[in-house]
Parts: C-alpha cells; sequence; structure tokens
C-alpha cells in the first residue's frame, strides 16, 4: 500500500506523553544514525512536545510500528479512501 493510501492519527485526549513512539520510530532512529543530525532542532516523524506527541506528516511513513508501542493505545493507523 502506498504511502498515500495510510495516515497516523493520534488520539490527543489519551496520549500521556511518555516517548515511546519516538524511540522506536525507525525513521528517527534512521535520522540520529546521521552524525550531523541536531535533535534539538530538526524535526522528527514524532517527537514529544509540551507533553504530546506531535507527528510530522512530511516524515512519518505510516508504518505502524509506533502503534504498536503506544502503552495507552493513542496511535493508530487510518486507511485514507
Ligand atoms: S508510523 Fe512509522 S514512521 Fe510514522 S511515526 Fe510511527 S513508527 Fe514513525
Ligand atoms: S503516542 Fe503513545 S507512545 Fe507516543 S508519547 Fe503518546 S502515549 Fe507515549
Amino acid at each position: 500500500m502506498a504511502k498515500e493510501d495510510k495516515r497516523l492519527v493520534l488520539a490527543e485526549e489519551d496520549c500521556i506523553g511518555c516517548g515511546i513512539c519516538v524511540t522506536v520510530c525507525p525513521t528517527n532512529i534512521k535520522q540520529e544514525k546521521d552524525i550531523n543530525f541536531d535533535v534539538d532542532s530538526e524535526p522528527r516523524a514524532i517527537a514529544v512536545d509540551n507533553g504530546q506527541a506531535v507527528i510530522d506528516y512530511d516524515l512519518c511513513k505510516a508504518c505502524g510500528i509506533c502503534t504498536k508501542s503506544c502503552p495507552v493505545d493513542s496511535l493508530t493507523i487510518e486507511v485514507v479512501a
């Protein structure tokens, strides 16, 4: 399925800002392997800001890996019609 057909959705009311999704995201992990990557200033596929997960839809590949690690099930993959 192509990237355009799926979308990661966050239930903001459930997210507790634990950051587990940030650490398991393969896109984030790949970025962090780049020695020039600045974690403080560059966007990541998913990050935590002000106690809430924030998805960057330009970077997120909707792979769904983070949805399996969220302790409160606040991340889901939605199929876009
Ligand atoms: S769906 Fe995949 S690429 Fe997007 S934030 Fe989750 S783990 Fe990262
Ligand atoms: S979306 Fe889930 S795993 Fe990510 S910060 Fe929120 S509660 Fe934690």
